[in-house]
């Protein structure tokens, strides 16, 4: 009897860690990625500045599953089997080590994401994985117990297909697997900063705040982490977190709205009332521009100076009232009208992908049709930057590869 024939589409992280841990758990299975460029693990490659941010040290999945904007819920079943300190596991069993940085992402020791391409392709050829490059699917057919997989010059014939072609950014481009019954919740950018272009905060870019709020007026996004100011407008972790957690609230209304940024978040209007009224009479004789109390950059606390009216010259004891009300609100509540998104770093990750109710979570099948699995970035989950989206690539992408290795070693003689 013919080996059974496993086809993944997509030869990026998720489809490579469901073709070799297939092709590792049942040898008799014949593993074909077809990757449609001609170039394997190019995001894992280029990710965290050519370091490949792996995973996140966070081994709670209660907490795991909150750094996922979309697909936390349907993830819990799945990282009970395979969860951060499985990746960790799986990579040092094959000689690489992850290390782990002060704000808990995980790189290889190497400092070098070529350790990780170098492990995975290595991997593929120990089990006889064939690679295909410059395949690129454009048909699923499903025809008696068989699928037939055409891309442009070839036709293969599978009894497994995993789907691990990575995020889509229209929904024509998911035609081929809708053809197939599955559905999809829309794809928006996620992982993006925020332009406040001609504001004069701009003129402060480089300057980089450690614990700040933003919030979104109108909704109920609010992020508290490090904001950077750039020439265009705001990044930073709290800032993708909130392009995040709002991707889909802020694509709606074509990425115009309002903040509010609390730039000192252990005071609100009142506590930072209070502590000003006695600062102001303990520093009475000292200028306001050379005593800034919250540790704030310099440069911040100059412009917010100037942005409520102070001439940092005078002391303490002279503050108007006037100008501490519009001080204490430009600390606690500075308004930005922010027009339009700016890609991070070229890395942005797609909200949307197929529909989560069509995939069994403990196995990336499909609910719709037989012997069709998916994994990585096409379904409809995202994470916030941290290696959180590598690590569900790696989680599908495995449990993928065991049921398929289960049902086929089932039926090989
Ligand atoms: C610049 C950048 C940096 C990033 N950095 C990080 C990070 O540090 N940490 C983190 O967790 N996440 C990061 N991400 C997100 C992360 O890279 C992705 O979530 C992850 O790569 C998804 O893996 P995947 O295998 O699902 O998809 P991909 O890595 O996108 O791989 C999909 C593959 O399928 C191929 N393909 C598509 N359609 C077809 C088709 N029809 N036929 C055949 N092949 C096809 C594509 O060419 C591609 O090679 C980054 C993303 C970018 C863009």
């Amino acid at each position: 009897m013919q080996n059974k024939v496993l086809v993944v589409v997509g030869g990026g992280a998720a489809g490579f860690f469901c073709a070799i841990n297939a092709a590792a758990a049942n040898p008799q299975l014949n593993v074909i990625i077809l990757e449609k460029s001609n170039k394997l693990l190019l995001k894992v490659r280029i990710s965290g500045g050519g370091r490949c941010n792996v995973t996140h040290a966070c081994f709670d999945i209660a907490q795991l599953i909150k750094k996922y904007p979309r697909g936390g819920n349907f993830l819990k079943k799945a990282f009970h089997h395979f969860s951060p300190k499985d990746t960790i596991k799986w990579f040092a069993d094959r000689g690489v080590l992850l290390k782990e940085e002060a704000d808990g992402r995980m790189f290889p020791v190497s400092n070098d994401s070529s350790s990780i391409v170098e492990c995975l392709v290595h991997e593929a050829n120990h089990y006889g994985v064939e690679i295909l490059l410059q395949q690129e699917v454009q048909q699923l057919i499903r025809q008696g117990d068989k699928w037939i997989v055409s891309t442009a010059v070839k036709e293969f014939n599978a009894d497994y297909v995993c789907i691990a072609c990575g995020g889509y950014s229209r929904p024509a481009m998911f035609q081929w697997l809708t053809a197939v019954g599955h559905s999809i919740e829309a794809p928006v950018p996620s992982l993006f900063t925020f332009n406040v272009k001609s504001h004069p905060i701009t003129t402060l870019m480089g300057v980089s705040v450690p614990d700040v709020q933003v919030r979104i007026i109108g909704s109920k996004l609010v992020e508290r982490g490090p904001v950077l100011i750039t020439h265009w407008g705001f990044s930073g972790p709290a800032i993708l977190r909130l392009s995040a957690w709002g991707a889909r609230e802020l694509s709606m209304i074509q990425w115009n709205f309002k903040i509010l940024i609390n730039w000192i978040p252990v005071y609100n209007e009142n506590t930072l009332r209070d502590f000003i009224q006695q600062f102001r009479f303990e520093k009475a004789t000292q200028k306001m521009i050379n005593r800034n109390p919250f540790n704030l950059p310099q440069r911040l606390w100059e412009f917010l100076l100037q942005e409520s009216g102070i001439d940092g010259e005078i002391r303490w004891a002279d503050l108007p009232s006037k100008e501490q009300n519009k001080l204490i609100l430009h600390c606690c509540s500075h308004p930005f009208d922010v027009k339009g998104k700016t890609t991070f770093k070229d890395e942005f990750v797609t909200a949307g992908g197929i529909k989560l109710t069509e995939i069994d979570p403990e196995t990336m099948m499909s609910r719709l049709v037989p012997n069709l699995f998916f994994a990585g970035e096409i379904m409809d989950v995202d994470g916030i930057t941290g290696g959180f989206n590598f690590q569900h690539a790696w989680t599908s992408g495995f449990l993928a590869a065991k049921k398929i290795a289960a049902l086929s070693a089932s039926v090989v003689i």
